[in-house]
């Protein structure tokens, strides 16, 4: 059985805090270095939801995308939702580790996952990180579909095979335009454009879309077609594809760990109501 520190040495193997933005904050948030490790539970949010799951589960690790705390803090006090989730784990002897943007940039990372989940095949990285002589790591991903489609039909894929969320699908473009390749990135990808428009794909499939940035790249000449998937569906296909990565380290070493991947939706957008008169661009995928 291994200790939770011989566990965080094979994730930061797996996603090297080192390559973390300045801003973030990854790594372990609580847990005892030497605490045995049996159970593992995977998820998008280090939310209250998840860890009564790890409870009910009797995990002893939860590895999230999100970081519980990004700024400092000067209290865990139970009053707050941050410090309920804390006292939780705590009382629980649970641990909680994050891998955030360094997942994001690993090879696999997270777009990765996004577009595994969507049967595309990966070309590239959108926003390749310069330290990588092999050309693998970096931001997004570059992908080509094996047989054209037209944007309705892209838009439809996401819906079908990404996890169901309130929100469901948007999306920026004529629905009958071809699409043949396509540029992923999980979570908020709205300061990616630029790179985007570089790479001269047909369309991007991000999260978090605003008003400003969508129209504008809408306007322009050449207009960058957009599809806008939950965040959190975006970022789910990296918890299973990392619970595999730690399924195969844990064989390797003989470890037996057991492995879970949450299902809770921990979007937080819970209902979406469409519009009585539909949109007169007709067409649109529901
Ligand atoms: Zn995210």
């Amino acid at each position: 059985m291994p200790r939770l520190s011989e566990v965080i040495a094979a994730l930061d193997a797996l996603w090297p805090p080192s390559r973390a933005e300045q801003w973030d904050a990854v790594g372990t948030v609580c847990g005892d270095p030497d605490a045995e490790i049996t159970r593992v539970l995977f998820a998008v949010d280090p939310v209250q939801e998840i860890a009564d799951e790890a409870v009910e589960l009797g995990a002893d690790l939860i590895i999230t995308h999100h970081p519980l705390y990004l700024r400092g803090t000067t209290t865990v006090e139970a009053g707050t939702f941050k410090g309920r989730v804390v006292h939780t784990l705590i009382k629980n002897d649970i641990a909680l580790h994050v891998a955030h943007t360094n997942a994001d940039t690993a090879s696999p990372g997270v777009s990765d996952a996004l577009a595994g989940a969507l049967d595309l095949r990966i070309t590239g990285p959108l926003v390749p990180d310069p330290s990588d002589p092999e050309g693998r790591r970096g931001l997004g991903r570059i992908c080509e579909l094996d047989h054209p489609e037209t944007l309705r039909e892209f838009a439809a894929r996401a819906a079908a095979w990404l996890p169901p969320t309130a929100q469901g699908i948007r999306v920026a473009g004529d629905p009958d335009m071809p699409v043949r390749r396509v540029a992923v990135s999980g979570g908020s990808g709205d300061s990616l454009f630029e790179q985007v428009r570089a790479a001269g794909v047909d369309v991007f499939l991000t999260a978090d879309l605003r008003h400003h940035p969508v129209s504008e790249a809408r306007e322009q000449s050449r207009p960058l077609a957009l599809v806008d998937a939950a965040h959190w569906a975006t970022e789910w296909p990296w918890c299973e594809q990392a619970a595999a990565q730690l399924d195969a380290i844990s064989e390797r070493h003989g470890w037996g760990l057991r492995t879970h991947v949450s299902r809770t939706v921990t979007d937080p957008w819970t209902a979406h109501a469409p519009s009585v008169t539909p949109p007169s661009i007709s067409g649109a995928p529901n």
